[in-house]
């Protein structure tokens, strides 16, 4: 049976390790922390249409792909632990002032351009759909396919998915890829992953996120996503079983993943400008996490040297591409790259410095 060690145990790195247990592979999983990184954090839309902006084609192309792949992705885990994982079916994104009803105009076209539908709704629409939202929202745009996940139900469901499938986990972490004695290696570290590769353009870009909990007597949980942008700031509204998650800031900080008070209040504000009913909510914990970002907005999966396969960079969307990355990973490892891959290939980016070509095998 041929060896994989896999690096790093968040969503990308405990969905390859399952599927690829599930296809032959003896899967050993390296974190001293699984499940601990920006994983546990997230808020867990899946919006790639709604985030959609002119000019951003490929993200656009990539992330649809990603969420065509969703409900597969879902009844299979379903069907292998018993557990759920969607919390919301649809998203809306609405508007405060005319300047941002225009933008969601602008991205209704944009999208619609690319054969995705998104409806545009006027005040009385938005009222009909979440009666709970502020008055002083006057359009709305609904992407009724575009639904959300419980990211840390996610995790438990690929942990005991993966476990059940045969993965093994040591809780260490990895210093060293080239001294890993497998037949393969995936490395799926998320911001940490250029601490292992450094030539590989990826940097943690901190978010700050807060989870409420519903009380009785409290304004009701809206049923879908509410995305919105309040005094420029994005501030989205994640529906979950007992509450709402609120996200998230976006910032250069480096590792560093203090809750700040600016932060906390930012959001709190933000978000009660959207649903004013969030006073009543208890604020049950407030975090923060190190996004994998790039340059372009994309991830970087693909083949980098004969053994090592690299899963990162997955910005602020690796909830949503997990099942699209776990199924290029898998295709790397049975040489049958993913055509809907493609523009995520690390190779776009600036070749390895010759030292790191000899250590690791270079970038193909
Ligand atoms: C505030 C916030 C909100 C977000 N909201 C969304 C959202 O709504 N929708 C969405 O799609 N995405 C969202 N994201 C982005 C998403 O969370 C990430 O893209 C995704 O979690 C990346 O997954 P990962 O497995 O690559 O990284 P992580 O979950 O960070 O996992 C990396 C793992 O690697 C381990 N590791 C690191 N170094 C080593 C080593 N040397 N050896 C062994 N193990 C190591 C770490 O311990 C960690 O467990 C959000 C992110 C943040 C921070």
């Amino acid at each position: 049976m041929r060896t994989l060690a896999v690096v790093g145990g968040g969503a990308i790195g405990q969905g390859v390790a399952w599927q690829a247990a599930e296809a032959g592979w003896s899967v050993t999983l390296f974190d001293p922390a699984a499940g601990s990184g920006a994983s546990w954090v997230a808020g867990g839309m899946l919006a790639p249409l709604s985030e959609g902006w002119p000019g951003e084609d490929r993200v656009l192309e990539f992330g649809a792909a990603a969420l065509a792949r969703w409900p597969e992705f879902a009844a299979r885990l379903h069907a292998a632990t018993g557990v759920d994982v969607m919390v919301a079916d649809q998203t809306l994104t609405v508007a405060l002032d005319a300047a941002d009803a225009a933008d969601l105009r602008t991205i209704a076209d944009w999208v619609g351009e690319h054969g995705h539908e998104l409806e545009l709704l006027d005040r009385a629409g938005v009222r009909a759909l979440e009666p709970a939202l502020a008055r002083t929202v006057r359009a709305g745009l609904l992407a009724a396919a575009e639904p959300a996940v419980d990211n840390r139900r996610l995790l438990r469901g690929l942990h005991a998915a993966g476990a059940a499938a045969g993965v093994r986990v040591r809780p260490e972490t990895v210093a060293d890829l080239a001294a890993l004695d497998f037949d393969q290696i995936v490395l799926a570290a998320g911001a940490a992953s250029a601490r292992l590769l450094p030539e590989l353009p990826v940097r943690p870009v901190k978010g700050e996120i807060l989870r409420l909990r519903h009380r009785p007597g409290a304004t009701p949980v809206p049923r879908r996503v509410i995305r919105a942008r309040v005094h420029g700031r994005p501030v989205y509204l994640v529906p979950r079983g007992d509450g709402l998650v609120v996200g998230a800031t976006q910032y250069e900080a480096g590792f560093d993943t203090t809750v700040t008070v600016g932060g906390v209040r930012d959001l709190i504000a933000d978000a009660e400008t959207i649903l004013p009913g969030i006073a009543e909510y208890e604020l049950s914990e407030a975090n923060s996490g190190s996004r994998p970002g790039t340059p372009d907005n994309l991830p970087l999966i693909g083949r980098y040297s004969d053994r090592i396969v690299v899963a990162t960079g997955h910005g602020r969307n690796g909830m949503l591409t997990t099942p699209l990355t776990v199924e290029a990973v898998l295709g790397e490892l049975a040489g049958t790259p993913l055509p809907d891959a493609r523009s995520a290939a690390p190779q776009r980016f600036a070749t390895p410095p010759a030292s790191l070509a000899s250590s690791t095998g270079g970038i193909r």
